[in-house]
């Protein structure tokens, strides 16, 4: 095992990883910019290295600094979180050359699904459904128009090096072809510097499902059931709860077993989230992540397992400390995001933290790198908190949610709390009877943005 590893990461997923880290006797090398000095993975860490100025690509990017503070330190692995470097398979390719351990998959299997029509085609050949579309890169317009002809309109303009709901246009009709086509293009050389993209059916009213993966790069893998994360603004998830409210046993059964077959069969290390969109009983995959996601949490309560202490695990050599037999489900979890942002526009909302107060008692969890007088800086994500709780089902979740948000108090900067106390009330949430397209809908409606 490890004696020291290295977070290349900041803000709540720095500190998840810490923790974890600590219960297993490994000692912990936090990084930050010049703008974090003060930050609570600094200061929880047993260690740090200030890696650069406050941009993140002179500081939580720089694949340079991030070797270098390794190489100072002695840490022998780097735990890269979500976003930043965790997908970056150059990034992991240096972090091997240098004789460091990654905390994740290979760096060929972060290239195969990192590029959105070779994860499909691979996905595809292992058995995974996908969403009907065109086999491969779409070269030029006239293409595109005779496949939009072919599937049948509404259809989805995606590039292929996507991400972060970016480089995505719908066309509803063949008229809507050529801007869709140009703009998702257009949106993915700017944003991903790829301009190839590809085309799929467009689902109307689909939840987005999505199942969690882990193996041990050794041909053993398992699933961990689903996560709905249906309720997106922008393609974004905002709410995420497990198991899906809308699935059977049977199906979770089923599509589990295609994924971890599927990822076994590539040697698959460490955890990963085949993505799906899943409409009249059927399921499509989008695409598969490979890292930890922002919503293990909700996993990771209603199976009573650390996913993080398993990525360290089986990176480190070691077999996975469960099962797929050993995987039982108990009751139901549900997470929000919690952004530092201001309604209606949600718009970024940065600056000093004059009261923190963080809900606890039964079921809740609640992970956030905020303290009493902590200024958020300008430059990162406005991610400020998840609220997890679970409880023995639906019901029992939501009453706790609803209890646990009521408790939390975040003074000095504006919110989403009131977006998740608003729709705490709907019906629709109650039930669980909602598609990806609900929340926008809904926000069109009661937040005039
Ligand atoms: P990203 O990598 O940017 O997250 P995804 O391919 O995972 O992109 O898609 C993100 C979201 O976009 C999905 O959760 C869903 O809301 C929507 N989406 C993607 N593909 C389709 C599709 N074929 N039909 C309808 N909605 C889609």
């Amino acid at each position: 095992m490890f004696d020291k590893i290295l977070i290349a990461n900041r803000g709540e997923i720095a500190l998840r990883v810490i923790r974890a880290a600590r219960e297993m006797g490994i000692a912990t090398v936090a990084v930050h910019s010049t703008a974090d000095s003060d930050a609570m993975h600094v200061r929880m860490a047993d260690e740090s290295v200030c890696i650069g100025p406050a941009p993140s690509p002179q500081s939580y990017l720089s694949i340079p600094a991030i070797i270098s503070a390794c190489e100072i330190t002695g840490a022998q692995a780097i735990h890269p979180g979500y976003g930043f470097l965790s997908e970056n398979s150059d990034f992991v390719q240096i972090v091997e050359d240098h004789g460091i351990t990654f905390i994740g998959p290979t760096a060929e299997h972060i290239r195969i699904m990192g590029d959105k029509i070779t994860a499909k085609d691979t996905m595809k050949e292992l058995g995974v459904p996908c969403v009907p579309g065109s086999d491969g890169g779409v070269p030029d317009l006239a293409t595109a128009k005779r496949i939009g002809e072919e599937i049948g309109y509404p259809v989805i303009i995606k590039a292929t090096a996507g991400g972060g709901g970016r480089g995505m246009k719908v066309a509803q009709t063949a008229a809507e072809m050529e801007s869709a086509f140009m703009t998702a293009r257009a949106e993915g050389k700017a944003a991903f510097g790829n301009d190839e993209v590809y085309i799929e059916k467009y689902l109307t009213t689909p939840r987005h499902i999505e199942i969690q993966v882990f193996g041990d790069g050794k041909g053993n893998a398992v699933h961990l059931g689903e996560r709905d994360c249906s309720l997106q603004r922008r393609h974004q998830k905002v709410f995420e709860e497990a198991p899906g409210p809308c699935i059977t046993p049977e199906e979770r059964a089923r599509i589990g077993k295609v994924c971890a077959d599927a990822v076994a069969k590539i040697n698959y290390i460490g955890a990963g989230t085949i993505e799906f969109l899943y409409e009249n009983g059927e399921f499509y995959f989008i695409e598969m992540n490979t890292r930890l996601q922002v919503e293990h949490p909700v996993t990771e309560a209603i199976f009573g397992v650390d996913l993080v202490r398993e990525q360290i695990l089986v990176a480190a050599g070691e077999p996975m400390s469960f099962g797929q037999d050993d995987l039982k489900i108990n009751g139901h979890a549900i997470e929000v995001r919690i952004n530092a942002e201001k309604l209606p526009n949600f718009s970024p909302c940065p600056g000093k933290i004059t009261a923190y107060h963080a809900p606890g008692g039964l079921g809740v969890r609640m992970d956030s790198a905020l303290y009493d007088g902590y200024s958020i800086p300008p430059y990162y994500d406005s991610l400020i908190g998840k609220l997890i709780v679970h409880g023995r089902d639906r019901p029992e979740a939501l009453a706790r949610l609803n209890r646990a948000l009521g408790e939390l108090i975040v003074d000095g900067v504006d919110t989403t709390v009131p977006l998740f106390h608003a729709l705490l009330q709907e019906p629709e949430i109650r039930s669980g009877d909602y598609n990806i397209h609900w929340l926008e809908h809904w926000l069109a409606e009661n937040l005039s943005q």
